[in-house]
């Protein structure tokens, strides 16, 4: 696109004037709100006292116009997709700064696709509370959602999930690692150039591959794989120290970055579901975490696959119970474990398709290992979601040890 001759802009507010046919207007009145928005600033739409901003790593993709009372409405746009999307994620994130205490209305515009997070409130990035459901209110068709916020003065953040961008499980992952003589390993680069970082440790006997954050959102997911984590380095135990001493230890805390910063609902920079990529591998993330795994495996046996996401209801995607692998009658230890420590047990859903592009069906078919699908209902509670890990952990643990 051809970019304007700066001589002719002066101000943007001047361009904006110039569209319209004013031209031959004389001289140009005080200006507009719209002119306290500096150039190249990360607010998206600002006045009466309110501003909306980006410009944050796991921001949404978001436009934003304003009435004249100041009520606040924020479009939330996913990536563009090579193929027709499916479980749409509409992910939010964004920032509003008021200039004193006041109450706001924000409607969240999804214009053809439904609200599906449960808006999270923060004074400073870190320290998350869900909103209250009854300030929430959704039209009949659930496209356009708006929340009656209560502003201090200063910044407020407004997030789908409590905010996790690509280096918060980078870093949870090397904290938990600690002292345990992980490699650190830097397998690959996403197509925007952001670091494929993983981590590899433990014995050599047998192997197991934990991943999570391939789909953006899905961070419910990712306190289940920090549940599963803790409970597999921590725990005392002899079975665990054993368990530990023989198996290979591969970790994949963050395999699609340029989706989790870029506020991506679903795909990579590539517009590709990194989990429907594992057979074609098209994407630099998918191959080289593939040929990261293989490497790292080698001739061990994988005792599992595991892979941790978010959906609708916590429910576990598992290989059918006669499939080809050594491992695969870990799975009903697995589910009874489940089934004797939740409060709210998973449902278990068996199927394989080897050409389905999940690192599940990949799985089964690379390393004959059982591909575990582990899927956390968006709302779980932190705790709940952890104690999901843990159990499975521990299930993994006795179990492999006997
Ligand atoms: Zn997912």
């Amino acid at each position: 696109m051809k970019a304007f001759p700066t001589t002719l802009l002066g101000a943007g507010v001047t361009a904006g004037l110039a569209g319209c046919g004013s031209m031959s207007m004389p001289s140009l009145p005080s200006l507009p709100s719209i002119s306290l928005v500096p150039p190249n600033s990360e607010r998206i739409c600002a006045g009466k006292g309110i501003a909306v901003e980006l410009g944050f790593p796991a921001a949404g993709r978001h436009d934003c116009v304003m009435t004249p009372y100041g009520d606040v409405v924020v479009s939330v746009d996913h990536e563009p997709a090579l193929m027709e999307g499916i479980n749409p994620s509409p992910w939010f994130a964004f920032k509003l700064t008021a200039d004193e205490a006041r109450p706001a209305t924000v409607t969240l515009d999804y214009t053809d696709y439904t609200h599906r997070y449960a808006p999270w409130i923060s004074g400073n990035g870190r320290d998350w509370a869900q909103l209250p459901a009854d300030r929430v209110e959704l039209n009949d068709r659930k496209t356009r959602a708006t929340l009656k916020l209560d502003l201090p003065k200063g910044t407020t953040w407004v997030a789908g999930q409590p905010l996790s961008p690509s280096s918060d499980n980078v870093e949870w992952t090397r904290r938990a690692l600690r002292g345990a003589g992980f490699e650190e390993k830097r397998y690959g680069t996403s197509l925007q150039d952001r670091p494929l970082i993983g981590f590899v440790g433990g014995g050599g006997i047998d192997a197991i591959v934990i991943l999570t954050r391939q789909h953006p959102p899905e961070t419910s997911g990712q306190e289940a794989y920090r549940g599963f984590v803790e409970q597999l380095m921590t725990r005392k135990d002899d079975k665990a120290a054993r368990l530990r001493a023989r198996t290979r230890i591969v970790l994949a805390p963050m395999p699609n970055p340029d989706g989790v910063d870029g506020g991506y609902w679903r795909l990579n920079g590539g517009g590709m579901d990194l989990n429907r990529d594992w057979v074609t591998q098209t994407q630099p993330e998918t191959k080289s975490l593939a040929a990261w795994i293989m490497e790292q495996v080698g001739d061990r046996q994988v005792v599992s696959m595991m892979d941790f996401h978010s959906t609708d209801k916590s429910v576990i995607y598992a290989p059918p119970l006669d499939s080809p692998s050594p491992a695969i009658a870990f799975l009903p230890v697995l589910k009874a474990a489940f089934d004797a420590k939740l409060s709210k047990p998973p449902e278990w859903s068996y199927a394989h398709n080897p050409k389905g592009g999940t690192s599940k069906g990949w799985a089964l078919e690379q390393l004959q290992a059982p591909g575990i699908t582990v899927e956390l209902w968006d709302q779980i509670p932190s705790a709940e979601a952890r104690a999901l890990g843990v159990a499975a952990a521990d299930a993994l643990i006795d179990y492999f040890t006997q």
